[in-house]
């Protein structure tokens, strides 16, 4: 069996593959779509992060395809339908980068509630900003968490230890389970009525996209901080900048973007002086989360073939 990986991974599983099959690296594939799209059909198996568009032109060349392996979750860059028609298993790595992306969410609150990027800015400027600028704590705060899967609950968890009190809202649960009583299970209207802290957990679907939009933010009552770690256009950015403008939100942190890397003409909108944090998609990818990811993705591959 012949695997093709065409994004990082980690390396002692990529030994763990070479055990089993016969491999291809190259993590700079995902941008050679002409290269991918001519030697994919020689390969039973193709592992992906997310950059990799595994779409209709590569897969009417993927003629022996079998399994897909992509290295987190989210599988808005893969044709998950026709995979379906074509018999391609497709193996996300459910739950392995939860963590990270929780303990990102978690910190990224504080340091926003905290103001830590604008007192940043001013001392190193000499401004010395220690009465002008008004801080908070994330102690007996609301958190909203819109889209409640395994990410979303992992962020609960983190959040009700952290002592934050927990809004969910998820279209696609009716009710919540026994051992999350601690939760209330909340409209987006209440969330954007009551919520300190808005925290977005979605999959990018057409449902999704722009779901978080002008309309959105001028229904938001507590000058709310937002945190994007789910898909870029699941917000509008351009709106969201504009909200913090006008103080209808007090704070944003983005790990995704629509377009990544971020274009220059949404760079240039931000400035230093803003609470913000601009992180490239990494809230998932940590030391621990990318051998969980690779390894979980490695057995996944054995297992199926
Ligand atoms: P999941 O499938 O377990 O959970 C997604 C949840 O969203 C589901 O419960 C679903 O019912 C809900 N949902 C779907 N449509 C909705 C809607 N219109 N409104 C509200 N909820 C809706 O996925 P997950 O593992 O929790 O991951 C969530 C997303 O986070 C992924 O799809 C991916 O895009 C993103 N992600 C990003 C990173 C990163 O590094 N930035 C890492 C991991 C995941």
């Amino acid at each position: 069996m012949k695997i093709l990986i065409t994004e990082f991974m980690d390396s002692n599983s990529i030994d763990d593959l070479k055990n089993n099959f016969e491999i291809t690296f190259d993590e700079t594939l995902w941008k050679n779509t002409k290269k991918l799209k001519e030697i994919i059909k020689d390969y039973d198996g193709l592992i992906v992060r997310n950059k990799t568009q595994v779409n209709k032109d590569i897969l009417s060349n993927a003629n022996n395809l079998k399994f897909i392996g992509r290295l987190g979750v989210g599988l808005d860059n893969i044709d998950t339908e026709l995979c379906k028609t074509k018999n391609i298993h497709v193996q996300p790595a459910t739950g392995m980068n939860a963590d990270s992306v929780a303990e990102y969410v978690i910190s990224s609150s504080m340091s926003l509630i905290k103001k830590i990027p604008i007192f940043h800015y001013g001392t190193v400027k000499g401004d010395w900003p220690r009465t002008t600028i008004k801080s908070a704590e994330i102690n007996g705060k609301c958190i909203g968490i819109v889209g409640f899967g395994t990410i979303g609950r992992k962020v609960a968890d983190y959040s009700l230890k952290n002592g934050l009190n927990v809004l969910a809202y998820d279209p696609y649960i009716k009710k919540l389970g026994d051992n999350e009583k601690n939760y209330k299970l909340s409209s987006l209207g209440d969330i954007f009525k009551d919520a300190d802290i808005i925290s977005l957990h979605l999959p990018l679907t057409e449902e999704t996209k722009n779901l978080i939009n002008r309309s959105s933010f001028l229904k938001m009552q507590k000058q709310p901080i937002i945190i994007n770690t789910s898909r870029g256009s699941v917000v509008n950015e351009n709106d969201l900048i504009d909200a913090y403008d006008q103080n209808l939100i007090s704070g944003f942190a983005l790990d995704v973007f629509e377009n990544e890397p971020i274009k220059k003409d949404l760079c240039e909108r931000i400035t230093s002086e803003m609470n913000c944090i601009l992180t490239p998609h990494i809230s998932g990818v940590t030391t621990e989360s990318n051998i969980r990811v690779s390894d979980f993705i490695v057995k996944k591959a054995i297992d199926f073939f």
